[in-house]
């Protein structure tokens, strides 16, 4: 069930294994990056090569193996894998066969964060019964 708070928005994106490509930023109302959850089936790739004008991208690998491809280069990726690629960087990306390959992708205007979890973050005076 998706939710909506004051401070919040939830969506429920399904199983890795039942979806292709889940794009949240409307979904999530968010208004500083853009995300998505991407399943590419075995053995296939992504049909473009594609770069940016502003943002600068993250992709987490979180399923299977592949290879990413960037700049002509082929860089092999899998569970753990996380790869940052500035705007420019002309990028695609292959499932190895045999396995899906699962991954999310965060975008967000290249040099745009001014301050991140230690400067950003604060601990509040609240507790939680759990
Ligand atoms: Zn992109």
């Amino acid at each position: 069930m998706n939710m909506n708070g004051t401070n919040y928005q939830t969506f429920e994106c399904g199983a890795f294994g039942d979806l292709s490509r889940v794009m949240l930023k409307d979904n999530l109302a968010a208004t500083g990056m853009e995300l998505s959850l991407n399943r590419l089936p075995a053995g296939q790739a992504i049909p473009f090569v594609h770069a940016h004008k502003q943002n600068e991208e993250v992709y987490l690998f979180i399923r299977g193996t592949g290879t990413f491809w960037i700049d002509g280069q082929g860089l092999q990726v899998g569970e753990g894998s996380a790869v940052r690629v500035s705007p420019p960087g002309a990028r695609t990306i292959k499932a190895s066969d045999g396995e899906d390959l699962c991954y999310i992708c965060i975008q967000a205007q290249a040099g745009s964060l001014r301050q991140a979890t230690r400067d950003d973050g604060f601990i509040l005076d609240r507790t939680v019964d759990w």
